[in-house]
């Protein structure tokens, strides 16, 4: 049985005692439970040496949401891996498809930012997926491809082997349009297809593959049962205590079920 992963973004909301309240009533709601299923709260960089002091009485880790392609220096407003790392995170976002959309970010600065983050001993956990267009095209596995190989099969074996997938179709992000548990499983199986063939079978089942999109409480567990779904990167449902909650005991219930 192999345990899932359930993530949260929680992009750019929650002023700080928000953030702090969120983070006190997921710690509090934890308490109560014994899971296999790791969990890890990405919040807002200015909020992440006090999630993890908070995390350190509980049982989630901490993420970042994005970092800087540049290891240190004149690039004001950036925040680098190293300062990520030394503020509590243990785990961080790269190319979100908000990022790759609205900051242009592209491929190569992508592959240095996993490469920075992997140097800092961060777990990269890497979004990809393909826009409407590109799905109703019926081009995504090339789209998906594409943005695998170019921002990560630069890795050596040993390095992949510390990466998390997401796959974040574009037009289930924010929009309550989720995929259906077959187009989810297809594209998963895809993923740890090429991944295989890269790194072989070992590392490819080794290797997370979440899913993100308008994942909640009521279509979690269908969605982890899948076979190559090993958990969830949850945006707007991992805003509410509860609701984030009631993901993560979908992820318990699907892996005990597998
Ligand atoms: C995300 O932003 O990574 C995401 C999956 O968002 P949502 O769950 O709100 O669709």
């Amino acid at each position: 049985m192999k345990n899932k992963i359930v993530a949260g973004n929680w992009k750019m909301n929650k002023n700080f005692s928000e953030a702090e309240e969120l983070l006190v009533s997921i710690a509090e709601s934890l308490d109560d439970m014994r899971l296999e299923t790791e969990i890890v709260v990405c919040t807002p960089s200015v909020y992440l040496e006090m999630a993890a002091d908070i995390s350190e009485e509980s049982n989630f880790y901490v993420g970042a949401q994005n970092v800087s392609y540049a290891p240190k220096g004149a690039y004001t407003g950036e925040i680098s891996a190293e300062m990520l790392k030394s503020a509590g995170a243990d785990f961080c976002i790269v190319g979100h498809s908000e990022r790759r959309n609205y900051f242009h970010e592209t491929d190569e600065e992508l592959a240095k930012k996993v490469d920075l983050l992997l140097e800092n001993d961060i777990v990269p956990i890497f979004c990809c997926g393909e826009k409407l267009e590109e799905r109703q095209s019926g081009n995504y596995f090339q789209v998906i491809d594409n943005q695998i190989k170019n921002a990560l099969f630069h890795l050596d074996k040993e390095h992949f082997d510390g990466i998390i997938l997401a796959y974040e179709p574009v037009w289930a992000i924010g929009t309550g349009l989720t995929a259906t548990p077959e187009q989810a499983q297809e594209v998963h199986a895809h993923i740890r297809r090429i991944i295989e063939e890269k790194y072989g079978t070992e590392v490819a089942y080794n290797t997370y593959i979440l899913y993100g999109g308008s994942c909640n409480a009521r279509n979690a567990l269908d969605l982890f049962s899948c076979q190559d779904v090993d958990g969830g990167l949850i945006g707007g449902a991992s805003l509410v205590a509860e609701d984030f909650i009631a993901i993560v005991n979908a992820a318990e219930t699907a892996s005990k079920n597998d």
